[in-house]
Order: structure tokens, then sequence, then C-alpha cells
């Protein structure tokens, strides 16, 4: 058992999402969103309810 069997190697478990305090395009309040694709606080979402048409 002399080999190199380092294949073992992961460059990265998963995108981790920074949650960051991001002004809301609805109301502009700070909200701390999960994701960079969050733009929007989960009030307005709630509000809105995204247009769930
Ligand atoms: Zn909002």
């Amino acid at each position: 058992m002399s080999s190199s069997s380092e294949k073992n190697q992961k460059p990265a478990p998963d995108r981790i999402y920074e949650a960051k305090k991001r002004p809301c395009l609805m109301c502009r309040d700070k909200f701390t969103s999960a994701w960079p694709g969050e733009r929007v606080c989960p009030k307005c979402k709630q509000t809105n309810l995204w247009r769930a048409a």
C-alpha cells in the first residue's frame, strides 16, 4: 500500500451562501438575506405572496 491515493480531496463542500443584510427591493427595509438571490424581505413576500397568480 504505497500508492498516491490522494484522490479524496473535495474542492468545496457546497455553495455556502453568506447571510448578509440587504435592503428589500419592495419596502427598502434591511433584512437578513440568506443568499444573494434573496432580495425581498420575507415580510413583503408574505404580503404580496409574490404574485402567486
Ligand atoms: Zn420588504
